[in-house]
């Protein structure tokens, strides 16, 4: 009779021991159903074993292969071994995190608009010195810092060339999968060979047929999102990071990792190269640059024509809200020059607040330490994070006045006020309340591109990759949206945000024109954005970052403990406390601040407490993480989300 070590899903980092009917053929890299407990579930098979572990009298036999062979190879394993090490997480949670078999699959949405890279062009001299010396290159990391409009992609597309005629493969990694089709198209069309892509609107046999194409080396480069830098692509040459500073390339689910650590760990283990690429650099990305660890090539100018856009910041205050006079000028004379305007709100819904002017009663959601937003189309108050439903109001539910009033604007609002400045002018919503057909967005794209929408009008929808000739407007209707939020993070994102979506201006023409509405004018993150003076940025917040003792210049280890009663939570988050400072001694170089409520204190029901440690030392803030977590009985009812360089600390 022989054995196996298997591991599951499960938040418990154990092997258990399994035997194998005879003539069954299974060894590591396997899946296997098996009874556990009273249920059946999926196991990942780690190892074969000769002796039953001590202590065990019975061993279960396992039920049969999920598959006719291993779908990890050795060297998927071992970066299961590194996730889990790394990201503090169970081997059966890292192994399901490299092939999710889940069945929540959404339709993907296709995106249209223009890449326009059909023919050969030739080469900016920027241009050819990154390919060469990327494309020359076997191993070591280079980031790839071109403004918007600078020809990026058609570096990444003959660097993939390159590295494919070695006969080594490539990963390319992209932050939406919205925006991987149009790309797809591309790098088909370029490289005259087929192309694989990993995407969320797989079912999980389409995964699996395309995960053992990948083992079987029959494709070569690989297009996806964050989970795509998992894909088993044989001899990997190459790995692109494109739009580096997404914030979707980290996981928001256990474990938590980013794809750009693993994408330099998997590099260094299979030496292979890695490079990232992006108008705006996360202030990671950007002080590695300046010190030596990334090699960074530049690519300065915009090519096919266009010239990076005049700038106005337009106070709101005094003004008329939420389109200013000077945006509603600019508006019609962009429309009467025959050419086209993007308008961004990071803000779904008509309107934000409803609030009691009386006793100060402010809508909450049932489930969530979030307000509600009012949609009109849909007549009711909606809560963006759970989704929750109620009916709009116009007494106070609390003191029944009915001096109350709705405030803050959204999409839905701005839509409306267009449509009522503008009644010739042909406006289209883009947001996920407005596109929900599968083709919907890719329809509005191609009518946007063809000229016969004068306005678009949207969230991060609209904000990025897009490239379209007739722009010549962009309105940002309010740059202060993120910038309140309690998150080390907010002045960064703001940042990379509105020179983004100004990037998507003048992309052809040398007029572009951007108009950023905002009530704090003078704020510097703002007004370097709107300079599109990045070194001077990244200098300030950087040494903000330094000042206060934030990342790049020390690692945050985040845990967060969830439950659904407040009391729950803030005991376990207390009893985890505790063990981490009878730990901490040893450590004086790890901080340990909290036990706190979170910023978002409520989520759909579970309440959050969260402690953070941090430190200039990484091995040591691992380690305490690690040994703490080893230590800690988690009390039933609990669920601790551990978070291993986190980006956001709501
Ligand atoms: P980025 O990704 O850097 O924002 P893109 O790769 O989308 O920019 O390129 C912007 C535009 O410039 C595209 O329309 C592309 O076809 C064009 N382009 C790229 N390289 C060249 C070149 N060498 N000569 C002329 N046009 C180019
Ligand atoms: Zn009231
Ligand atoms: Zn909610």
């Amino acid at each position: 009779m022989s054995m196996i070590e298997v591991v599951f899903n499960l938040p418990v980092n154990r092997k258990f021991t399994y035997s194998v009917a005879d003539g069954l053929d299974i060894g590591p890299g396997y899946r296997v159903l098996a009874p556990f407990g009273s249920r059946r579930l999926t196991g990942y098979v780690v190892a074969t074993t000769e002796t039953p572990p001590p202590g065990v009298k019975e061993i279960k036999q396992i039920e049969r292969a999920v598959d006719k062979r291993a779908i990890f190879d050795s060297r998927l394993l071992d970066l299961a071994g590194w996730l889990s090490d790394m990201y503090l997480c169970s081997l059966g949670e890292a192994l399901a995190a490299i092939l999710p078999g889940g069945r929540r699959e959404v339709e993907p949405e296709e995106m249209g608009g223009e890449l326009a890279i059909s023919k050969e062009v030739t080469l900016s001299s920027h241009q050819r010195n990154a390919v060469e010396q990327i494309g020359g290159a076997s191993r070591g990391v280079y980031y790839l810092h071109g403004v918007t409009g600078s020809g990026k992609t058609e570096v990444f597309l003959q660097v993939s060339r390159e590295i494919l005629g070695r006969g080594r493969g490539v990963i390319y990694l992209v932050p939406e999968i919205s925006l991987t089709h149009q790309v797809v198209d591309v790098f088909q069309k370029f490289l005259e060979q087929p192309v694989a892509v990993l995407h969320s609107g797989l079912t999980p046999s389409q995964r699996l047929k395309m995960w053992l194409d990948l083992l079987d080396e029959t494709v070569g480069l690989v297009i996806g999102a964050r989970s795509a830098v998992f894909a088993p692509v044989k001899k990997l040459g190459l790995i692109i990071i494109d739009e580096e500073h997404e914030g979707s390339y980290k996981s928001g689910t256990t474990p938590r990792y980013h794809a750009r650590q693993v994408a330099m760990h998997r590099c260094h283990a299979e030496e292979a190269v890695l490079l990232m690429g992006s108008a705006t650099p996360s202030l990671e990305a950007y002080h590695y640059m300046h010190t030596g660890k990334l090699r960074h090539l530049s690519l300065p100018e915009r090519l096919s024509g266009g010239s990076m856009p005049a700038v106005k910041i337009q106070d709101l205050n005094g003004e008329s809200v939420p389109l200013s006079r000077s945006l509603i000028r600019e508006i019609r004379k962009t429309h009467e020059e025959g050419r086209q305007s993007i308008l961004f709100l990071n803000r779904r819904g008509f309107s934000y607040f409803f609030h009691c002017h009386s006793c100060g009663y402010e809508m909450k959601c049932r489930n969530c330490s979030v307000s509600l937003t009012f949609h009109k189309q849909k007549n009711s108050m909606v809560c963006h994070y759970c989704g929750y439903r109620s009916p709009p109001v116009d007494v106070c539910p609390e003191c029944g006045s009915i001096d109350v009033g709705y405030s803050g604007f959204g999409t839905e609002r701005i839509e409306e006020e267009i449509e009522r400045l503008f009644p010739d002018l042909t406006v289209r919503r883009v947001d996920t309340d407005s596109v929900r057909a599968k083709h919907g967005l890719k329809e509005i794209l191609n009518e946007f591109h063809a000229g016969k929408i004068d306005i678009l009008l949207g969230t991060q929808m609209v904000a990025k990759g897009l490239n379209f000739p007739g722009v010549k407007l962009v309105g940002v209707i309010s740059a202060d949206t993120g910038l309140q939020l309690p998150d080390f993070r907010a002045a960064e994102r703001t940042f990379n945000l509105i020179v983004q979506v100004s990037g998507r201006a003048g992309r052809f023409h040398p007029d572009g024109k951007v108009v950023v509405q905002t009530y704090l004018p003078q704020n510097q993150t703002i007004r370097l954005a709107a300079q599109g003076d990045l070194e001077t940025f990244y200098s300030k917040e950087l040494e903000a970052r330094r000042m206060l003792g934030f990342p790049p210049f020390t690692r945050l280890i985040r845990l967060v403990f969830r439950a659904r009663s407040s009391a729950k939570s803030c005991s376990a988050a207390a009893g985890f406390a505790q063990i981490l400072s009878d730990h901490g001694k040893d450590r004086p170089d790890v901080e340990i601040l909290g036990p706190v409520e979170c910023p978002l204190s409520v989520i759909a029901g579970n309440h959050r407490n969260h402690l953070i440690l941090r430190s200039r030392n990484f091995k040591h803030v691992h380690a305490l993480a690690r040994q703490s977590l080893q230590r800690f009985q988690v009390p039933s009812g609990v669920y601790v989300e551990v978070d291993v360089d986190p980006v956001s600390l709501l």
